[in-house]
């Protein structure tokens, strides 16, 4: 034992029981250390597992009547709202985001609380006509049982709400992991949830490497919905673990989003738009649109003005009001973006931003990096198929309609897409024809918790928000009462 309990298990704080020594985590602007937390073993991944299970099978929070698990799911939505400053200072340290950034996510969350205490209560069910009144039919809903939620580190708190609001809402309980490279939004969750007062085993919380505390976790007997965030390569692995146990799961996996600019949109506004879609926390966005594709006639003019905007925005620590763009998540994950970026210079993207790290003293501890923007890309390049997840944008040019439909759908993603443009039918026809989760028209980025989320190819399977959201975490269960009982006369006597 290390002493350390940062493990939540069956209602109380603990250790790991293998005492594994643990691990620092560090603050991406200036690499000093955050926190030194616990990490859990394979043991410790068991018994929250057989906590959660125990907590599913007693039916205190399973049983309990949907309407009384929405109020203390409005309950959970006010604590989080009450601490958003504290939420948000956490987020903004651990994950480098500026205080706008994180106060949003933490404003998501109470968002993701509010609605499926709403939406949980209110499809409870439905009568079916069986066509004959003696027979009563009805669909009614069931959780599917003991979920691993697991989450990414580039919106640690946001990704995990979506997540534990419609699994809780739907009566599941869940085992939570973090990314080792964020855990401490979640922590603050764990230690806020304490004072809704759920059940104990409702909420579970493990920590540690995916490669280990997320493989023991999705490989469990006991899990029966994995709920997973994070990239393709880890996704395919949770889904082979899922394979084998025959388990639901949804993947939330990540994009190469394109953002069609049309020559007649309002100039400014697509370029400011542009520069939010592809920069906010730098890049590390699975929605990020790091795929400008612009018209022809404004092509040069549109690049000019992009890597003129991207040169003036301001690095720094998150916390610091006048910062717009914070560091990368870790040292390792900038040396695997700067790889990308010396690979599309080799493959003849033009450079016309950014590129470096930055040279301002104060910055030189922390992972920075410029926000860079590659000109005159295509297809045949690597920069152009691959997701960098970092502050990285590349332009193609296209002349028509057809052509800016036929890229914005070539890839092997399908997260997210915008198109803008006056025309309204020019937009309409193009957003009909794009194959993304989500399409925006003349903005980029907002979601929200009533309208499903979630990627066509291998941007992942299943969705979060919206009913299908809620969906994901229940199991569907039709009872037919036949009320007047006869013999059915099938079989001679
Ligand atoms: P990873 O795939 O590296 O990790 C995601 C989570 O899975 C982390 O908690 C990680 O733990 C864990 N993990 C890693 N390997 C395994 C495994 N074998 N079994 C079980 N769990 C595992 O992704 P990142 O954290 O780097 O996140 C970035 C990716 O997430 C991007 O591709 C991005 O597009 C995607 N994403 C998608 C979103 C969507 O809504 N579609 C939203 C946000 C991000 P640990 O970090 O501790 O090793």
């Amino acid at each position: 034992m290390t002493g350390l309990k940062n493990l939540y298990i069956d209602g109380r704080w603990s250790g790991s029981v293998a005492g594994l020594p643990p691990r620092q985590v560090l603050n991406p602007a200036d690499g000093s250390v955050l926190a030194t937390v616990c990490v859990a073993s394979a043991d410790d991944v068991d018994l929250a597992v057989r906590s959660a299970r125990t907590g599913f099978d007693n039916g205190q929070w399973s049983g309990m009547p949907v309407r009384e698990r929405g109020n203390k799911l409005r309950e959970i939505a006010q604590i989080l709202a009450d601490n958003r400053v504290n939420l948000s200072h956490i987020e903004s340290l651990d994950a480098g985001k500026t205080l706008k950034e994180a106060g949003m996510d933490v404003d998501d969350a109470v968002s993701a609380f509010r609605y499926f205490a709403n939406i949980a209560d209110l499809d409870a069910g439905r009568m079916v006509d069986a066509g004959d009144p003696n027979i009563i039919s009805r669909i009614g809903y069931l959780p599917v049982g003991v979920c691993a939620l697991i989450s990414a580190w580039n919106f640690p708190l946001q990704t995990l709400t979506w997540k534990l609001a419609p699994a809780l809402a739907a009566g599941n309980t869940v085992v939570i992991k973090p990314s080792e490279v964020t855990p401490l939004s979640t922590l603050k969750l764990l230690e806020l949830l304490e004072q809704a007062d759920l059940p104990a085993g409702t909420v579970n919380l493990v920590l540690g490497p995916g490669a280990q505390v997320g493989t023991a976790l999705v490989q469990h007997p006991g899990i029966d919905l994995i709920s997973f965030t994070g990239g393709s390569e880890a996704g395919q692995k949770v889904m082979e673990a899922a394979a084998k146990g025959i388990k639901k799961v949804t993947l939330e996996l990540g994009g190469k989003n394109p953002n069609i600019i049309f020559a007649d949109t309002d100039f400014h506004t697509a370029v400011d738009n542009a520069l939010t879609a592809a920069f906010v926390h730098s890049g590390q966005v699975c929605s990020a649109g790091s795929r400008l594709i612009v018209q022809d006639q404004i092509y040069d003019r549109f690049v000019r003005e992009l890597a003129r905007r991207a040169d003036s925005i301001r690095l720094g620590h998150g916390q610091d009001p006048e910062t717009e763009c914070g560091p990368l998540a870790t040292a390792e994950h900038r040396e695997n973006v700067e790889r990308h970026i010396t690979q599309a210079i080799a493959d003849g993207a033009r450079l016309v931003a950014g590129g470096v790290r930055p040279g301002e003293e104060h910055l030189q501890s922390g992972n920075f990096l410029r926000p860079t923007v590659f000109a005159d890309c295509d297809r045949s390049m690597a920069i152009v198929r691959e997701e960098v997840f970092g502050p990285v944008v590349t332009v193609e040019r296209f002349s028509t309609e057809e052509e800016a439909v036929f890229l914005a759908n070539d890839t092997e993603y399908g997260l997210a897409g915008a198109v803008w443009s006056n025309d309204a039918s020019q937009v309409h026809r193009v957003a009909e024809q794009l194959r993304h989760g989500t399409v925006w028209i003349n903005d980029y980025h907002p979601y929200l918790p009533q309208a499903e989320w979630g990627g066509f190819g291998k941007s992942g399977l299943g969705r979060e928000n919206g009913l299908q959201g809620l969906n994901e975490y229940r199991e569907t269960r039709h009872i037919y009462q036949n009320i007047a009982p006869a013999p059915s006369r099938w079989f001679q006597d």
